[in-house]
């Protein structure tokens, strides 16, 4: 964190839950705090966890606490190690750290069976014989108590029995489950003798067969937090009913830790879907590339779009924590990582749509190296040569055939300034003679005016960028945008989320000009295109020598003027 926004931060004060910790760590009731982020290990992390994984990390760093990476593995049929290696390369990125505090909730399947044995033997729970739907009619409405079932009433001994010959094997999926005996009137209907464990014949990428009895979430979350001496269990909006059975659960079996789960509002955006089951649609269906499609929020897709782990960091924090349910625009997102690169990107140029241009009056074979700044802010940053010749490109829209007065660019009879270089007026355009496409434009410079300005004093407004064509590095340039074309591609039961998905979030570019510095800059590198936007090498498709360039954001936000028209 930059010292400015630390001090932001306690000029805003502390959000409600690092109020709590600091409270906590204050009375000497947590010392310092215990935390965890616990991603079930069944697809990639989206910007979503990256608010959970700052919350629970940065409480932990602040507060001199650690903060445990768990995965919550308790169903096996849509888990993959896949998920568990990409979920640990995310965290790491955004520059956290678990250090030894590795877990797995699989590992507590033992002791999470013994537990299930305890609450049994404590008559506070029963082998229950109801098909699931069953268990759905019994449960009553929110308007409605539920019944008891049959089984509520076996005898301790029959549960016992019962359960160990689920964990044996002895019963076909689905035929029995253990529930909690609560109360089946509860005004929560969570707590209308829930279910804590199934019988699911599936292998699981760590325990393999050992198991046909799976607990549920809600019996292994809070045993799991209790285990690994959780201070504060941090969850979103959705978990605040599911609260009454963590402390029931943690109550029951007299544990000694007891966990105090807080509930934040989770991060909601427009312009993306953010559900792992609807990003692994988009993914299955061949909507994008895979998980780390530069499109996707994802942690890994916004790595590949050229995003820093800084970026997301600040957006974390600026968009804060909070209880009330609230969207965020993308464009916060998007002005995070501009905000960012502005600061640390070197400016090169490179063109998108070339033009080229002959100079007719600069001496043919002649090359000039001319200085360019890294950064027009920060000197500290540099300079760099680049080759300036008497045939360069422009960008195509740069140049108007029939300028209005506004226009300060390139038109007939018009001067221009070439950023670091001459200024060049345009003396004649060469069009096919068929289609009538502009090919090429021909101006004259004055070799007076290096540097960019006259010796007379005379003033050009316009400066555009350029290369020159024949040491131009020519390469494809991936232009991305967002990746729907609507505020919340769910609103609508009716309409499938990807029929919003904008066709024009991937323009690729063939043949884009960058100057030859770029040659063999490495995959991941960061560079502003002067006038365009902030741009990365692509890891996936660049080869030595070659990059491939993606877009990571435009230099203004265009999106949000739109909309304001
Ligand atoms: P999804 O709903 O996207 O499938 P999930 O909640 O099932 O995500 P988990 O792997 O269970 O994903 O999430 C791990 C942690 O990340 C949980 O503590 C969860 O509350 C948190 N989390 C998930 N999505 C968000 C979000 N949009 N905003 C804040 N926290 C989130
Ligand atoms: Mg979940």
């Amino acid at each position: 964190m930059t010292k400015e926004r630390e001090a932001d931060r306690s000029e805003r004060g502390l959000d409600f839950i690092r109020l709590i910790v600091a409270e906590d760590q204050k009375s000497g009731k947590h010392p310092a705090p215990t935390t965890r982020f616990p991603p079930e290990p069944n697809g990639f992390l989206h910007i979503g966890h990256a608010k959970s994984i700052c919350l629970n990390f940065g409480i932990a760093r602040e507060y001199g606490g650690i903060c445990h990476l768990r995965f919550d593995d308790t169903n096996p049929s849509k888990e993959e190690m896949e998920y568990v290696d990409s979920i640990k390369g995310d965290v790491q990125w955004l520059g956290f750290d678990w250090q030894e505090h590795l877990y797995f909730a699989s590992d507590y399947f033992d002791r999470l069976y013994e537990f299930a044995e305890k609450l049994i033997t404590i008559n506070k729970a029963y082998v229950c014989d109801l098909s699931s739907e069953q268990i759905r009619q019994y449960r009553g409405t929110l308007t409605e108590p539920g019944t008891n079932s049959p089984c509520r009433d076996r005898a301790i001994e029959e549960n016992l029995d019962l359960f160990r010959r689920m964990k044996d094997g002895e019963f076909p999926d689905g035929s029995r489950v253990l529930r909690a005996k609560i109360d089946m009137a509860s005004p929560v209907i969570l707590m209308r003798d829930p279910v804590l464990y199934r019988i699911l014949r599936a292998d699981h990428h760590r325990t393999g067969s050992r198991w046909c009895i799976y607990p549920m979430y809600d019996f292994t979350h809070c045993l799991s937090d209790m285990l690994e001496n959780i201070s504060h269990s941090l969850c979103t909006l959705e978990f605040q009913d599911n609260r009454s059975l963590y402390d029931w659960v943690l109550n029951s079996l007299e544990t000694a830790c007891h966990p105090r789960q807080i509930e934040f509002a989770r991060l909601n955006m427009s312009y993306t879907v953010m559900s792992k089951r609807k990003l692994l649609q988009l993914v299955d269906e061949g909507y994008v590339e895979g998980w780390d499609d530069p499109r996707m929020l994802t942690i890994s897709g916004l790595r590949r779009r050229g995003y820093t782990p800084g970026a997301i960091r600040n957006f974390c924090e600026q968009i804060g924590i909070g209880k009330k349910q609230s969207w965020i625009d993308i464009s916060v997102l998007e002005n995070s990582v501009r905000e960012d690169l502005n600061e640390t990107a070197p400016r090169v140029m490179g063109v998108l749509d070339p033009l080229k241009i002959i100079i007719d009056n600069y001496p043919e074979g002649q090359v000039e190296e001319l200085e360019a700044r890294n950064h027009p802010q920060k000197p500290e940053l540099g300079t760099r040569t680049v080759p300036f010749s008497r045939e360069l490109y422009i960008e195509r829209a740069d140049f108007m055939e029939d300028p209005p007065r506004k226009f300060f660019r390139l038109g007939p009879g018009r001067e221009v300034r070439l950023r670091y270089g001459y200024l060049v007026t345009c003396v004649s355009i060469e069009k096919d003679e068929k289609t009538g496409e502009i090919k090429a434009l021909h101006c004259t410079y004055d070799p007076e005016s290096r540097g960019g300005n006259a010796p007379d004093g005379r003033k050009v407004k316009g400066t555009i960028h350029w290369v020159s064509a024949p040491h131009a590095l020519c390469c494809r340039v991936n232009l991305y945008d967002r990746l729907f074309k609507v505020e919340h591609p769910e609103a609508d039961k009716d309409i499938d989320f990807k029929q919003h998905i904008n066709p024009d979030s991937r323009l690729r570019k063939e043949n884009c000009m960058v100057e030859p510095s770029l040659a063999e800059a490495e995959p991941g590198t960061r560079v502003q295109f002067e006038r365009q936007g902030y741009f990365n090498v692509d890891v996936s498709e660049s080869q030595p020598g070659r990059p491939v360039f993606n877009r990571i954001v435009t230099l203004r936000d265009s999106w949000t003027r739109m909309k304001k028209k």
